[in-house]
């Protein structure tokens, strides 16, 4: 059973992470807006030891497992102590967006790349990998799927990785990879790229490769300039002759075309933790448009009475009562998916239900806030115009809505991805 009750541990870390979102990020929210492409070093620096906490004690549990040590899990099972680490992270991740969503992306860590390490690589892999996000000065990591022939259909991607003796060649085009300069050029990062080793094979030939800053051959091409989350770095990738150790591929490198666990399935895993976080994101996104709709209306003498039949209500009440439900629906699907994602449960319809949730709750709740809030919402001297401009990218990446809600059709009638389109 799921309990929804925040258990005392998290509910201090959002007393800490509001604490930055209110007095850090809320700031310098619109001059990061207006200055995009400049690192926010105030909210950066404010981060990178609690990011390299978090990373040191998860780089210590891949240590024990990788020494065969049994201790966490058996805790686990006796009920002693549980870790919900996602569960923690989409507390984290809804307070910190809640502050400024663009800000919350240039969050220095693994970020995306983490998970993918997490879901597919060896404990090898893990401790020397995530190392360096628990050490030193900040750094970014990324994770590059996406191509100017493949975003929705992964199996078009033509990135390919080749392998030549002791090492992988990688030559391929990545485009809007968040973090992707910050991970390359900005810090001593990492990128994990999927690419194919066999294109016949599809899917099935698709894997994720760690590409660490500096390797020859690996560039960034373009920082783009978008409508929203502007704070964030999306940048062009281009790999040529790019040459990596063999051990740097998540995973199996063989090709089993039909039940590839360690290769494709597994990357695709990373989906299964990151939608929720994602999702987590908007969350944060809508309850700062519902807080300030709320506060601009009582300070016009109108309340949101709760538990009164829907013909007493005005209309903006009922408006205001509308966004509320959604968010709450939304958010309880998240955290859902993220209590799974700790229980290793399979959650990837529960993880693509709250992504699709979340992104059009969002979405509807921010332009509602600015059409309630009428000039208010529309001038640039609040920050309501740009949580309706920051909310539609949670409709885009780690899958567009259409897609999560192909997938979430697919699990619940059970066709598989070649039945239904
Ligand atoms: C700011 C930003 C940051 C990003 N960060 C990353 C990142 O870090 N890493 C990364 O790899 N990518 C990233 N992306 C890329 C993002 O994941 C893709 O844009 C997204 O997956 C959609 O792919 P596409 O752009 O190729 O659109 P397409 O796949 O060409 O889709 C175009 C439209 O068609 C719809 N569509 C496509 N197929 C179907 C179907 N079968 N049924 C119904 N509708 C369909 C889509 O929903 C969409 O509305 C980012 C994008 C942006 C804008």
């Amino acid at each position: 059973m799921i309990d929804f009750t925040i258990p005392d541990d998290i509910q201090q870390q959002r007393k800490l992470f509001e604490m930055v979102a209110r007095d850090v990020m809320r700031p310098i929210a619109r001059y990061y807006d207006e200055h995009e492409h400049e690192i926010p070093w105030e909210y950066v620096n404010r981060m990178w030891p609690l990011v390299k906490m978090e990373w040191a004690q998860r780089v210590t549990r891949a240590e024990r497992q990788l020494a065969g040590e049994k201790k966490e899990k058996k805790e686990q099972k006796s009920g002693k102590r549980k870790y919900y680490p996602n569960l923690q992270l989409v507390h984290m991740v809804e307070m910190l967006c809640w502050g400024d969503a663009g800000l919350y992306l240039c969050t220095p860590g693994p970020a995306l790349a983490g998970f993918a390490i997490d879901a597919a690589g060896t404990p090898e892999q893990k401790v020397r990998l995530l190392k360096r996000f628990a050490e030193g000065d900040p750094k970014w990591g990324a994770m590059a799927i996406t191509e100017p022939g493949a975003g929705s259909d992964v199996s078009a991607i033509s990135t390919t990785a080749v392998r030549d003796g002791d090492e992988w060649v990688i030559n391929g085009e990545k485009i809007f990879i968040t973090n992707g300069w910050l991970a390359l050029e900005a810090s001593d990062g990492l990128v994990v790229v999927w690419a194919t080793v066999d294109k016949s094979a599809g899917r099935a030939g698709i894997k994720s490769f760690i590409v660490p800053a500096g390797t020859p051959g690996a560039k960034v091409t373009k920082r783009e300039h978008k409508l929203g989350i502007r704070a964030s770095d999306t940048a062009a990738l281009v790999f040529e002759d790019c040459r990596i150790p063999l051990d740097n591929i998540l995973g199996s490198p063989e090709v089993q075309r039909r039940e590839d666990k360690r290769g494709f399935k597994a990357a695709m895993q990373t989906f299964d933790m990151s939608r929720p976080v994602v999702a987590a994101g908007a969350m944060g996104v809508a309850r700062a448009a519902i807080e300030f709709v709320k506060e601009k209306l009582a300070e016009q003498g109108i309340d949101i009475p709760y538990g009164v039949p829907k013909h007493k209500l005005s209309a903006v009440q009922r408006d205001v009562l509308e966004m509320e439900a959604q968010y709450k629906m939304a958010w309880l699907l998240t955290v859902r998916a993220a209590v799974m994602t700790d229980e290793r449960q399979p959650n990837a319809l529960q993880a693509s239900m709250a992504k699709v949730k979340a992104g059009k709750a969002v979405t509807w709740i921010t332009q509602k806030a600015v059409e309630i809030l009428g000039p208010l919402g529309y001038s640039t001297e609040y920050l309501a115009e740009k949580w309706m401009r920051d909310a539609k990218i949670n409709d885009i990446f780690e899958g567009t809505g259409q897609i999560n809600t192909l997938i979430v059709a697919r699990r619940i009638l059970g066709y598989s991805s070649r039945e239904l389109k």
